[in-house]
């Protein structure tokens, strides 16, 4: 290895670990739903893994939640067996980040309606109720339709 070989791997060596800022940790942790990506066990304590080894290099792509048994496996030697590499772990982390994204949307979409919405989609209901008109029930109808998910209004509809 040759003199500045030798110098950037002393530097990176004893570069001061900067501590991950306090925002992206929350936002890593967050995003991870405080689990790992790998294992995703909720009941284990998890640590934060700079991917591609440098403690540095504090991004939010860089950095990964995983617990204390996988991070062993992450930055540990395998023997004969495989360790899980950069694009491993990258490819964990994505995918478990996601499917916590894809969670919390559903989380959302099945919240009982507020108090405001039943009572305003009753008011319609009655208003559908009393109507002469077929264009306007179907008005009324198509109302409905921006609360309910489509498979009620094509029951209402065909009922
Ligand atoms: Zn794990």
């Amino acid at each position: 290895m040759g003199r500045l070989g030798y110098y950037a791997l002393t530097w990176i060596r004893q570069a001061p670990r900067r501590p991950i800022p306090t925002d992206l940790r929350a936002e890593l942790l967050f995003r991870s739903e405080h689990t790992c990506c790998i294992c995703r066990n909720p009941y284990k304590d998890v640590q934060l893994h700079h991917i591609d080894g440098n403690p540095v290099n504090n991004i939010l792509e860089n950095v990964a939640v995983v617990c204390l048994d996988c991070h062993s496996r992450v930055t540990g030697t395998r023997g004969l067996g495989q360790s899980y590499s950069r694009h491993e772990v990258r490819k964990y982390k994505r995918s478990w980040e996601y499917v916590v994204l894809q969670k919390r949307g559903m989380r959302t979409r099945s919240q009982p309606p507020s108090r405001e919405t039943l009572g305003y989609l009753d008011f319609v209901v009655c208003e559908i109720l009393a109507t002469k008109s077929t264009g306007r029930a179907e008005e009324l109808l198509d109302v409905i339709g921006n609360f309910a998910s489509g498979v009620a209004v094509r029951r209402l509809r065909s009922a």
